[in-house]
Formats: structure tokens, sequence, C-alpha cells
């Protein structure tokens, strides 16, 4: 978890897109939802939340919209040269927040997940930390 004071600075694979993150992060979660699975290869994502105004971009990534579980829009934005991911905005609780791809931070031991949320989706040989509180789906929130 990144504190009400606390900053960090990540940015894409090949280095065209940087930004500046400002705590406090408002949640992190391993997401093992079928669209994080396609956008990213992998079993599950490593992502935070925050609002709009804690993320201060350096570049411009391209974005891909497609409807979201719950019907709404899901904007995921990555870097057009090397294809790095590293936000999602959209169809979220509270229009004003953004998730970032833990991943992408420069240290991405900053943050710790505390949650697994869509394991109704989770691949049989993904492997998460027994202790964290597991969620089928969206873990209820207040943001
Ligand atoms: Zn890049
Ligand atoms: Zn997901």
């Amino acid at each position: 978890m990144l504190g009400e004071d606390e900053s960090a600075v990540g940015g894409c694979l090949c280095g065209d897109i940087r930004y500046t993150v400002t705590g406090p992060t408002l949640f992190v979660s391993q997401c093992c939802c079928k669209d994080c699975q396609k956008a990213t290869g992998t079993g599950h994502t490593t992502i935070f939340g925050l609002r709009s105004h804690q993320l201060q971009m350096q570049g411009t990534p391209k974005t891909y919209t497609n409807a979201g579980e719950s019907g709404g829009s899901v904007t995921r934005h990555f870097c057009g040269t090397c294809g790095g991911r590293l936000y999602t905005t959209g169809d979220l609780p509270g229009d004003t927040i953004v998730i970032m791809q833990a991943g992408s931070l420069d240290d991405p031991n900053l943050v710790s997940p505390e949650s697994v949320i869509y394991t109704k989706d989770a691949v049989a040989w993904d492997v998460f930390d027994p202790a964290l509180p597991r969620f089928e789906a969206r873990q209820p929130r207040k943001l």
C-alpha cells in the first residue's frame, strides 16, 4: 500500500510512457477475470485502485474499450509501441477511479495484494496466497 504522502513511479516496457502515482491506494487485488486473462496473457493480473487525480501521466497511451461484465464500458490504457499495460478506467464503482497495473510500477513491491477477485474465472494452475480473502466476482467495497 502506498500511504497518504507516498508516491511511486512506473511506466511501460519500452519507456515511452511514464507515470507518477501518489497514495493512498484504495485497494490492491489479484484479478482473475477473463478479460484480464485475455488482455495480459496471464492467469490473473495484480491491480491497485486510485482516484484519477492521483495519477500523473507522461505520454499518451493507446486505448481499447469493450463492455465489462456489468454491461458498462471498460477502457484499457497501454503503450502503443510495446503493448505494456498501464491502467484501466470505466465500469467501476465511482467514475473517478483508475485501476493501475501493479507490475508496471518500477518497484512493484511497493504494493501487496489484499484480496483475490473474480475467482469464478480463475484457471486451475494459478496459485494465490491462501491467507487472502477471495471473492467470486467484484469485491464489495466502499470507495
Ligand atoms: Zn512502451
Ligand atoms: Zn480483471
